[in-house]
Protein backbone atom coordinates (compact mmCIF):
# COMPACT_ATOMS: atom_id res chain seq x y z
CA UNK A 1 0.00 0.00 0.00
CA UNK A 2 2.40 2.72 0.92
CA UNK A 3 5.01 1.54 -1.64
CA UNK A 4 1.79 2.20 -4.06
CA UNK A 5 1.22 5.31 -2.73
CA UNK A 6 4.54 7.02 -2.75
CA UNK A 7 4.45 5.35 -6.76
CA UNK A 8 1.48 7.48 -7.26
CA UNK A 9 2.57 10.82 -5.83
CA UNK A 10 6.00 10.23 -8.14
CA UNK A 11 4.08 9.68 -11.14
CA UNK A 12 1.72 12.62 -10.39
CA UNK A 13 5.02 15.35 -9.62
CA UNK A 14 6.43 13.99 -12.94
CA UNK A 15 2.57 14.66 -14.32
CA UNK A 16 3.08 18.42 -13.54
CA UNK A 17 6.56 18.56 -13.97
CA UNK A 18 9.01 17.81 -16.77
CA UNK A 19 6.76 14.60 -17.96
CA UNK A 20 4.00 17.22 -18.87
CA UNK A 21 4.70 16.91 -22.86
CA UNK A 22 3.76 13.24 -21.40
CA UNK A 23 0.22 13.67 -21.07
CA UNK A 24 -2.84 12.41 -23.29
CA UNK A 25 -6.25 12.97 -23.56
CA UNK A 26 -9.06 11.13 -24.76
CA UNK A 27 -12.61 13.27 -26.04
CA UNK A 28 -15.31 11.76 -26.58
CA UNK A 29 -18.65 13.01 -27.46
CA UNK A 30 -22.04 11.64 -27.22
CA UNK A 31 -24.29 12.52 -29.81
CA UNK A 32 -27.26 15.17 -28.72
CA UNK A 33 -27.72 13.36 -25.46
CA UNK A 34 -29.76 16.06 -22.92
CA UNK A 35 -28.29 17.34 -19.66
CA UNK A 36 -32.16 15.96 -18.79
CA UNK A 37 -31.73 12.78 -18.95
CA UNK A 38 -27.58 12.91 -17.59
CA UNK A 39 -28.94 14.86 -14.57
CA UNK A 40 -32.42 13.39 -13.88
CA UNK A 41 -32.17 9.99 -15.14
CA UNK A 42 -35.13 8.87 -17.63
CA UNK A 43 -38.12 10.73 -17.62
CA UNK A 44 -41.26 9.75 -16.54
CA UNK A 45 -43.69 10.89 -18.90
CA UNK A 46 -41.83 9.99 -21.30
CA UNK A 47 -41.06 6.46 -20.59
CA UNK A 48 -44.32 5.42 -19.73
CA UNK A 49 -45.85 7.12 -23.04
CA UNK A 50 -46.15 4.03 -25.95
CA UNK A 51 -45.91 6.62 -28.51
CA UNK A 52 -42.26 6.72 -27.93
CA UNK A 53 -41.69 3.39 -25.73
CA UNK A 54 -42.44 -0.51 -26.92
CA UNK A 55 -41.39 -2.34 -23.78
CA UNK A 56 -42.57 0.02 -21.18
CA UNK A 57 -41.94 -2.37 -18.31
CA UNK A 58 -38.38 -3.49 -19.22
CA UNK A 59 -37.99 0.56 -19.59
CA UNK A 60 -39.77 1.14 -16.23
CA UNK A 61 -37.46 -1.43 -14.19
CA UNK A 62 -34.54 -0.46 -15.51
CA UNK A 63 -34.57 3.28 -15.49
CA UNK A 64 -37.67 4.29 -13.51
CA UNK A 65 -38.05 2.09 -10.48
CA UNK A 66 -34.65 2.10 -8.81
CA UNK A 67 -34.32 5.25 -6.54
CA UNK A 68 -31.26 7.39 -7.94
CA UNK A 69 -32.39 7.26 -11.23
CA UNK A 70 -30.02 9.12 -12.86
CA UNK A 71 -27.32 6.37 -11.03
CA UNK A 72 -29.27 3.83 -13.06
CA UNK A 73 -28.67 5.58 -16.37
CA UNK A 74 -25.16 6.71 -16.79
CA UNK A 75 -23.49 5.19 -13.65
CA UNK A 76 -19.81 5.91 -14.30
CA UNK A 77 -20.83 9.43 -15.05
CA UNK A 78 -22.21 10.05 -11.74
CA UNK A 79 -20.34 7.18 -9.66
CA UNK A 80 -16.89 7.82 -10.84
CA UNK A 81 -16.62 10.89 -12.72
CA UNK A 82 -18.60 13.66 -10.66
CA UNK A 83 -16.45 12.24 -7.24
CA UNK A 84 -13.38 11.92 -8.93
CA UNK A 85 -13.41 14.68 -11.30
CA UNK A 86 -15.85 17.26 -12.90
CA UNK A 87 -19.78 16.78 -14.38
CA UNK A 88 -21.01 20.58 -15.23
CA UNK A 89 -24.63 21.34 -16.38
CA UNK A 90 -27.20 20.25 -14.05
CA UNK A 91 -29.11 23.26 -13.93
CA UNK A 92 -31.80 22.41 -11.47
CA UNK A 93 -29.12 22.84 -9.02
CA UNK A 94 -27.39 25.98 -10.24
CA UNK A 95 -25.20 24.62 -12.53
CA UNK A 96 -24.68 25.52 -16.42
CA UNK A 97 -23.11 24.69 -19.63
CA UNK A 98 -24.27 25.13 -23.35
CA UNK A 99 -22.93 25.58 -27.23
CA UNK A 100 -22.09 29.19 -28.07
CA UNK A 101 -22.88 28.33 -32.10
CA UNK A 102 -26.50 29.37 -33.27
CA UNK A 103 -27.54 26.14 -34.83
CA UNK A 104 -27.70 23.79 -32.02
CA UNK A 105 -27.23 20.68 -33.94
CA UNK A 106 -24.41 18.28 -35.17
CA UNK A 107 -21.39 20.05 -37.54
CA UNK A 108 -21.69 23.48 -35.85
CA UNK A 109 -21.26 22.11 -32.33
CA UNK A 110 -18.23 19.89 -33.53
CA UNK A 111 -16.18 22.46 -35.09
CA UNK A 112 -17.03 24.29 -31.72
CA UNK A 113 -15.53 21.65 -29.35
CA UNK A 114 -13.05 20.83 -32.04
CA UNK A 115 -11.57 24.22 -32.85
CA UNK A 116 -12.19 26.08 -29.52
CA UNK A 117 -15.21 28.69 -31.24
CA UNK A 118 -18.53 28.83 -33.36
CA UNK A 119 -17.83 29.63 -36.93
CA UNK A 120 -21.11 31.39 -38.14
CA UNK A 121 -20.51 30.05 -41.33
CA UNK A 122 -21.11 26.75 -40.88
CA UNK A 123 -24.99 26.05 -41.67
CA UNK A 124 -25.22 22.57 -42.67
CA UNK A 125 -24.46 19.25 -41.90
CA UNK A 126 -23.39 18.58 -45.48
CA UNK A 127 -19.68 16.84 -45.78
CA UNK A 128 -18.05 19.95 -46.36
CA UNK A 129 -13.83 19.70 -45.57
CA UNK A 130 -13.98 21.93 -42.50
CA UNK A 131 -12.22 25.47 -43.47
CA UNK A 132 -11.38 25.63 -39.85
CA UNK A 133 -8.16 23.90 -38.35
CA UNK A 134 -9.07 21.89 -35.43
CA UNK A 135 -7.36 21.01 -32.38
CA UNK A 136 -6.76 17.56 -33.53
CA UNK A 137 -4.95 19.17 -36.68
CA UNK A 138 -3.00 21.38 -34.76
CA UNK A 139 -1.28 18.96 -32.14
CA UNK A 140 -1.03 16.61 -35.18
CA UNK A 141 1.60 19.46 -37.08
CA UNK A 142 3.16 19.65 -33.38
CA UNK A 143 6.31 17.81 -33.39
CA UNK A 144 5.60 15.55 -29.84
CA UNK A 145 1.75 15.01 -31.13
CA UNK A 146 2.70 13.98 -34.65
CA UNK A 147 1.43 10.92 -36.15
CA UNK A 148 -0.15 10.00 -32.24
CA UNK A 149 -3.48 11.79 -33.41
CA UNK A 150 -6.14 9.63 -34.32
CA UNK A 151 -10.17 9.89 -34.44
CA UNK A 152 -12.95 6.81 -34.07
CA UNK A 153 -16.29 8.27 -35.09
CA UNK A 154 -20.14 6.74 -36.08
CA UNK A 155 -20.51 9.79 -37.97
CA UNK A 156 -19.53 9.52 -41.78
CA UNK A 157 -19.30 13.65 -41.60
CA UNK A 158 -16.41 13.45 -39.59
CA UNK A 159 -13.74 13.12 -42.01
CA UNK A 160 -14.98 16.10 -43.73
CA UNK A 161 -15.34 18.45 -39.96
CA UNK A 162 -11.76 17.00 -39.44
CA UNK A 163 -10.74 17.60 -42.88
CA UNK A 164 -8.55 14.16 -42.33
CA UNK A 165 -6.84 14.64 -46.01
CA UNK A 166 -5.29 18.29 -45.08
CA UNK A 167 -4.84 17.63 -41.33
CA UNK A 168 -3.67 14.45 -41.80
CA UNK A 169 -5.24 12.77 -38.60
CA UNK A 170 -6.82 8.96 -39.22
CA UNK A 171 -10.55 9.32 -39.24
CA UNK A 172 -11.68 5.62 -38.87
CA UNK A 173 -16.07 6.05 -39.74
CA UNK A 174 -16.86 2.80 -40.34
CA UNK A 175 -17.70 3.56 -44.19
CA UNK A 176 -14.79 0.94 -45.31
CA UNK A 177 -13.36 -2.01 -43.11
CA UNK A 178 -9.47 -1.04 -41.94
CA UNK A 179 -6.80 -3.61 -42.80
CA UNK A 180 -6.98 -6.27 -39.22
CA UNK A 181 -4.16 -6.50 -37.49
CA UNK A 182 -4.80 -9.76 -35.69
CA UNK A 183 -7.69 -11.76 -35.01
CA UNK A 184 -9.97 -9.76 -33.19
CA UNK A 185 -9.63 -7.23 -35.36
CA UNK A 186 -10.43 -9.56 -38.27
CA UNK A 187 -13.58 -10.55 -36.33
CA UNK A 188 -14.53 -7.21 -36.11
CA UNK A 189 -14.21 -5.69 -39.37
CA UNK A 190 -16.07 -9.05 -40.50
CA UNK A 191 -19.23 -8.08 -38.04
CA UNK A 192 -19.37 -4.76 -39.20
CA UNK A 193 -19.62 -5.52 -42.70
CA UNK A 194 -22.82 -8.59 -41.34
CA UNK A 195 -24.00 -6.15 -39.41
CA UNK A 196 -27.06 -4.62 -40.74
CA UNK A 197 -26.83 -0.84 -41.50
CA UNK A 198 -30.61 1.09 -40.11
CA UNK A 199 -28.86 4.79 -40.63
CA UNK A 200 -27.52 5.23 -44.08
CA UNK A 201 -24.76 7.53 -42.20
CA UNK A 202 -24.03 6.08 -38.76
CA UNK A 203 -22.83 3.23 -37.76
CA UNK A 204 -23.88 1.43 -34.30
CA UNK A 205 -21.16 2.56 -31.22
CA UNK A 206 -20.11 -0.87 -30.14
CA UNK A 207 -17.93 -1.10 -34.04
CA UNK A 208 -16.25 2.71 -33.19
CA UNK A 209 -15.80 2.13 -29.78
CA UNK A 210 -13.84 -1.27 -30.18
CA UNK A 211 -11.95 -0.11 -33.35
CA UNK A 212 -11.17 3.06 -30.51
CA UNK A 213 -10.38 0.68 -27.82
CA UNK A 214 -8.07 -1.82 -29.99
CA UNK A 215 -6.27 1.24 -31.21
CA UNK A 216 -5.52 2.24 -27.87
CA UNK A 217 -3.85 -0.70 -26.91
CA UNK A 218 -2.07 -1.45 -29.81
CA UNK A 219 -1.05 1.97 -31.03
CA UNK A 220 -1.13 3.92 -27.36
CA UNK A 221 -2.05 7.42 -29.88
CA UNK A 222 -1.60 10.80 -27.19
CA UNK A 223 -4.57 12.67 -28.10
CA UNK A 224 -7.73 10.42 -29.31
CA UNK A 225 -11.34 11.71 -30.06
CA UNK A 226 -14.20 8.68 -29.97
CA UNK A 227 -17.58 10.22 -31.07
CA UNK A 228 -20.51 7.76 -30.39
CA UNK A 229 -23.42 8.63 -32.03
CA UNK A 230 -26.97 6.20 -31.19
CA UNK A 231 -28.20 8.75 -28.48
CA UNK A 232 -28.71 11.43 -30.98
CA UNK A 233 -30.56 8.90 -34.05
CA UNK A 234 -32.56 6.42 -31.88
CA UNK A 235 -34.14 9.79 -30.42
CA UNK A 236 -34.62 11.28 -33.88
CA UNK A 237 -36.82 8.26 -34.66
CA UNK A 238 -39.25 8.69 -31.24
CA UNK A 239 -38.01 5.52 -29.34
CA UNK A 240 -37.14 6.74 -26.19
CA UNK A 241 -36.87 3.02 -24.48
CA UNK A 242 -33.59 2.16 -27.41
CA UNK A 243 -31.94 6.36 -26.58
CA UNK A 244 -31.95 5.56 -22.64
CA UNK A 245 -30.24 2.23 -23.48
CA UNK A 246 -28.08 4.09 -25.89
CA UNK A 247 -26.76 6.13 -23.43
CA UNK A 248 -26.76 3.10 -20.43
CA UNK A 249 -24.28 1.41 -23.19
CA UNK A 250 -22.29 4.20 -23.91
CA UNK A 251 -21.91 5.43 -20.08
CA UNK A 252 -20.81 1.36 -19.92
CA UNK A 253 -17.66 2.33 -22.98
CA UNK A 254 -17.18 5.46 -21.16
CA UNK A 255 -16.09 3.18 -18.24
CA UNK A 256 -14.48 0.29 -20.13
CA UNK A 257 -12.35 3.22 -21.93
CA UNK A 258 -11.17 4.60 -18.33
CA UNK A 259 -10.67 1.40 -16.57
CA UNK A 260 -8.55 0.06 -19.79
CA UNK A 261 -6.77 3.52 -19.77
CA UNK A 262 -5.89 3.16 -15.79
CA UNK A 263 -4.62 -0.46 -16.16
CA UNK A 264 -2.19 0.61 -19.00
CA UNK A 265 1.02 2.11 -18.02
CA UNK A 266 1.22 4.20 -21.46
CA UNK A 267 -1.76 6.10 -19.98
CA UNK A 268 -2.27 5.44 -15.95
CA UNK A 269 -1.69 9.02 -14.23
CA UNK A 270 -1.12 10.99 -16.67
CA UNK A 271 -4.40 10.31 -19.34
CA UNK A 272 -7.26 13.08 -19.01
CA UNK A 273 -10.78 11.66 -20.30
CA UNK A 274 -13.28 14.62 -21.32
CA UNK A 275 -17.16 13.90 -22.19
CA UNK A 276 -19.63 16.10 -23.93
CA UNK A 277 -22.17 16.52 -26.39
CA UNK A 278 -22.21 18.63 -29.65
CA UNK A 279 -26.33 19.78 -28.67
CA UNK A 280 -29.10 19.06 -26.31
CA UNK A 281 -32.65 18.77 -27.50
CA UNK A 282 -36.08 20.11 -27.09
CA UNK A 283 -37.33 20.23 -23.42
CA UNK A 284 -41.02 22.01 -23.68
CA UNK A 285 -43.62 20.21 -22.64
CA UNK A 286 -45.78 19.32 -26.03
CA UNK A 287 -45.11 15.84 -26.63
CA UNK A 288 -42.12 14.54 -28.66
CA UNK A 289 -40.30 18.00 -27.75
CA UNK A 290 -37.26 15.46 -26.76
CA UNK A 291 -36.82 14.11 -30.06
CA UNK A 292 -35.31 16.73 -31.88
CA UNK A 293 -32.90 19.61 -32.08
CA UNK A 294 -31.57 23.10 -33.49
CA UNK A 295 -32.51 26.37 -32.72
CA UNK A 296 -36.35 28.02 -33.98
CA UNK A 297 -37.77 24.65 -33.52
CA UNK A 298 -36.40 23.49 -30.57
CA UNK A 299 -35.89 25.82 -27.50
CA UNK A 300 -33.21 24.95 -25.21
CA UNK A 301 -31.81 22.63 -27.30
CA UNK A 302 -28.19 24.81 -27.05
CA UNK A 303 -28.48 23.27 -22.99
CA UNK A 304 -25.84 20.91 -23.10
CA UNK A 305 -23.10 19.10 -20.37
CA UNK A 306 -19.36 18.50 -19.49
CA UNK A 307 -17.60 15.70 -17.80
CA UNK A 308 -13.89 15.50 -17.21
CA UNK A 309 -11.44 13.43 -14.79
CA UNK A 310 -8.01 13.28 -15.08
CA UNK A 311 -4.75 13.82 -13.26
CA UNK A 312 -4.92 17.65 -13.35
CA UNK A 313 -8.51 18.11 -12.55
CA UNK A 314 -10.01 19.21 -9.54
CA UNK A 315 -12.59 16.60 -7.77
CA UNK A 316 -16.18 17.03 -7.27
CA UNK A 317 -16.43 20.52 -9.14
CA UNK A 318 -19.81 20.34 -10.04
CA UNK A 319 -20.27 24.20 -11.69
CA UNK A 320 -18.11 27.16 -13.50
CA UNK A 321 -18.68 30.51 -12.25
CA UNK A 322 -20.15 31.37 -15.47
CA UNK A 323 -22.21 29.36 -18.00
CA UNK A 324 -19.39 26.36 -19.27
CA UNK A 325 -19.12 26.47 -23.32
CA UNK A 326 -18.32 23.85 -25.72
CA UNK A 327 -15.85 26.53 -26.96
CA UNK A 328 -13.66 25.72 -24.00
CA UNK A 329 -13.40 22.22 -24.82
CA UNK A 330 -10.01 22.29 -27.19
CA UNK A 331 -8.41 25.02 -24.69
CA UNK A 332 -9.52 22.63 -21.87
CA UNK A 333 -7.74 19.35 -23.50
CA UNK A 334 -4.81 21.18 -23.98
CA UNK A 335 -4.34 22.58 -20.80
CA UNK A 336 -4.50 18.73 -19.36
CA UNK A 337 -1.89 18.07 -21.89
CA UNK A 338 0.29 21.05 -20.96
CA UNK A 339 0.19 22.54 -24.02
CA UNK A 340 -0.33 26.59 -23.82
CA UNK A 341 -3.76 26.61 -25.67
CA UNK A 342 -3.30 30.25 -26.50
CA UNK A 343 -0.49 28.88 -29.02
CA UNK A 344 -3.29 27.25 -30.70
CA UNK A 345 -6.19 30.02 -30.76
CA UNK A 346 -5.87 33.07 -28.73
CA UNK A 347 -9.21 33.81 -29.59
CA UNK A 348 -10.22 30.30 -28.61
CA UNK A 349 -12.72 30.01 -25.62
CA UNK A 350 -10.43 29.89 -22.52
CA UNK A 351 -10.32 26.49 -20.66
CA UNK A 352 -12.76 25.53 -17.89
CA UNK A 353 -11.59 26.41 -14.49
CA UNK A 354 -10.80 22.84 -13.12
CA UNK A 355 -7.46 22.57 -12.79
CA UNK A 356 -5.72 22.33 -9.83
CA UNK A 357 -2.88 24.05 -10.67
CA UNK A 358 -3.71 27.54 -12.40
CA UNK A 359 -4.17 27.41 -16.05
CA UNK A 360 -1.47 28.03 -18.10
ZN1 LIG B 1 -29.44 15.11 -34.41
Amino acid sequence: MKILSMLAVALSLSASGAAAADNRVVLVTLDGLRWQEVFRGADPVVAEDPTFVEDRKAVKAAYLDPADRKAALTPFLHEVVAKQGVLIGDRDHGSCARVTNDQWFSYPGYNEILTGRPDPAIKSNDPTPNANVTVLEWLNRQPAFKGKVMAFTSWNVFPAIINSARSGVPVDDGMTTPKPRNAFEAALGRMQAQTPRIWPTVRFDVFTHNYALEALKRDKPKVVYISYGETDDFAHEGHYGLTLDAARRTDGFLRELWTTLQADKAYAGKTTLIVTTDHGRGAGVKQGDWKGHGKGLWPNSDETWIAVIGPGVKAGVSKTSECAGADQVAATALTALGVDWRAFDAKAGAPLDIFKAPAN
